[in-house]
C-alpha cells in the first residue's frame, strides 16, 4: 500500500475505534505489516498512513535489535506513563525530516489484538516512543505538531520539504505530551 505523506489532508483526520476485530480487520493488518516491511527504516505504521481511518497500528516490538517483532494493536490507549524525554524522530508520512521531540520515556498501552483479545504492551526508550508516535497519528496528530526546537531538525536528500514548509505544514502551538 501506498504511504501517504503530509500535506495528505487525511493524515488530520481522527480514526475510528473498531468495534471489534473481524476478518477484514486483518486483513488491513496483513497489508501494513507488508508495507511496513518494505521500508527498511520503518518502525512502526497506522492506518491512517495508508488512508484507512480505522485505530489500527503496527509496532516492532522488538526495535533497535536485529529481529524486527512486528506486533498489531487495535484500539490503542496509553494507560501508564512515566518520566520525558527528547530525541530525534521522523515518520514516513514526512520523509527525509528528523526533529527532536519530547515524549514520555516509558509507556503502558492496552489494545486489542488481531486476535480481538485485550492486551498490554509496555516499554521504553524507541519502543515507547513508536507507540505514542503512531497512538498520536490515530488523533490526526503529527510529530512535527511536538517539534519544540526547529533549529534541531535534520534533512536529508530524500526530503522534499524545507525545514520552513514542514513549519508551516505543523498544526501552531504544542500539543500535551501523552
Ligand atoms: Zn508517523
Amino acid at each position: 500500500m501506498k504511504i501517504l505523506s503530509v500535506p495528505n489532508p487525511l493524515l488530520r483526520k481522527k480514526s475510528k475505534a473498531l468495534r471489534e476485530v473481524t476478518a477484514q480487520t486483518r486483513k488491513l493488518i496483513e497489508k501494513l505489516i507488508s508495507t511496513l516491511r518494505e521500508d527498511p527504516l520503518g518502525i512502526g505504521l497506522a492506518a491512517p498512513q495508508v488512508g484507512v481511518l480505522e485505530q489500527v497500528i503496527i509496532v516492532d516490538r522488538n526495535v533497535g535489535q536485529e529481529e524486527e517483532d512486528l506486533v498489531a494493536l487495535v484500539n490503542p490507549r496509553v494507560i501508564a506513563h512515566r518520566g520525558k524525554e527528547s530525541r530525534q524522530e521522523g515518520c514516513l508520512s514526512v520523509p527525509g525530516f528528523y526533529a527532536p521531540v519530547q515524549r514520555s520515556s516509558w509507556v503502558k498501552v492496552k489494545a486489542l489484538s488481531k486476535e480481538g483479545k485485550p492486551f498490554e504492551l509496555a516499554g521504553d526508550g524507541m519502543l515507547a516512543r513508536v507507540l505514542q508516535h503512531e497512538i498520536d497519528h490515530l488523533h490526526g496528530i503529527l510529530f512535527i505538531d511536538r517539534v519544540a526546537d526547529w533549529q534541531a531538525c535534520e534533512l536529508n536528500e530524500s526530503c522534499p520539504y524545507t525545514p520552513q514548509r514542514v513549519k508551516e505544514l505543523a498544526h501552531g502551538g504544542t500539543p500535551k505530551s501523552i
